[in-house]
């Protein structure tokens, strides 16, 4: 199995050339096609097993399909991750797999100056990734709407809630359309983690690595 079999979008492909990847990794090959088709996912995965790609893809087609305007503040895709070091990580696979599309990618998390953060959100931007207190204390000033998200992504859930980020979670996901697609990642499932990922997501499809 290659990724050429996939059906994304050719300069998806293209990209994955340019990093010479050829064989999708077991979590990308049990996902993507789901995620292609719109569905919900519940993913068990480790950081490791190409599990960014596996979300990063398919949403980057998806966005890539539909003709838009870029919109001030108004953000189709949200990542949230648990820390500042693991959005930059994930913000830079969806530049380095979305390279030859254009869509734009900010991030907002806490711990610098949200001037810069601000702006880049006024400016307008397809895919944020975001970690959960700084990005509540922005949408609570104002400077952007979570009403346009159509693909919503919670990644490595069980950290979030170990780091204390459950309410914060539940307002954020409580501010997004009821129609959207939603993806969840965890390594370990607690009985929380589980009924999170109920709260959550609409008759996924589970993937287990
Ligand atoms: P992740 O689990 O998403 O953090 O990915 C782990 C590492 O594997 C990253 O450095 C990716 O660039 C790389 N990677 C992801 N998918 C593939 C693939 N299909 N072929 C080769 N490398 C990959």
């Amino acid at each position: 199995e290659s990724f050429e079999a996939l059906p994304l979008a050719a300069p998806l492909h293209r990209a994955l050339r340019d990093k010479n990847y050829v064989t999708p990794s077991p979590i990308q090959a049990q996902a993507i096609p789901h995620l292609l088709e719109g569905r919900d996912l519940l993913g068990s995965a480790q950081t490791g097993t190409g599990k960014t790609a596996a979300f990063a893809l398919p949403i980057l087609h998806h966005l890539n399909e539909k003709n838009h305007r870029l919109m001030k503040g108004r953000m189709r895709a949200l990542v949230l991750t648990p820390t500042r070091e693991l959005a930059v990580q994930v913000a830079k696979s969806f530049d380095d797999y979305g390279k030859h599309l254009r869509l734009n990618t900010a991030l907002i998390y806490g711990g610098v100056s949200a001037g810069p953060q601000i702006r880049a959100m006024k400016r307008g931007v397809d895919v944020l990734i975001a970690t959960p207190g700084r990005l509540l204390d922005l949408y609570e000033q104002g400077h952007f709407e979570f009403d346009a998200v159509e693909h919503f992504v919670l990644d490595e859930a069980d950290r979030m809630l170990d780091m204390g980020f459950i309410n914060d979670i539940r307002r954020i996901v409580s501010k997004l359309p009821r129609e959207r697609q939603s993806l969840f990642f965890s390594a370990t499932f607690s009985n929380t983690v589980t009924r999170l990922a109920e709260e959550i997501l609409s008759n996924p499809v589970e993937v287990r690595i």
